[in-house]
């Protein structure tokens, strides 16, 4: 969930995570208790987890260390070759 800042009339700003869809224009602060609006800023995503956030890692990971491998890869399994087919058609073609 994005985090949401909040300017508290006497005190200073506070962040505070909401659902977007459920995002107050006004909160409580927490030092003071007086009622804070919110500010107008982008909502800060969080990465942290995310397939996208995994390839950043790995990728500054190997720029520093890249990987070694012992082996070369697997070669991707081809389909065996189909020697005969079923369509009926093919049967009345000449035989070699
Ligand atoms: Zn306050």
């Amino acid at each position: 969930m994005p985090t949401y800042e909040f300017r508290c009339p006497d005190c200073t700003d506070f962040d505070l995570v909401f659902a977007m869809r459920s995002v107050p224009e006004n909160a409580t602060c927490p030092t003071c208790g007086a009622s804070a609006r919110r500010r107008v800023s982008a909502p800060r995503l969080s990465r942290a987890g995310s397939a996208a956030s995994r390839v950043i890692d790995a990728a500054q990971r190997s720029a520093h260390e890249p990987e070694t491998v012992s082996s070369l890869p697997g070669r991707a399994r081809s389909a065996p070759a189909q020697r005969y087919t079923s369509n009926p058609l093919h049967q009345k073609l000449p035989r070699p």
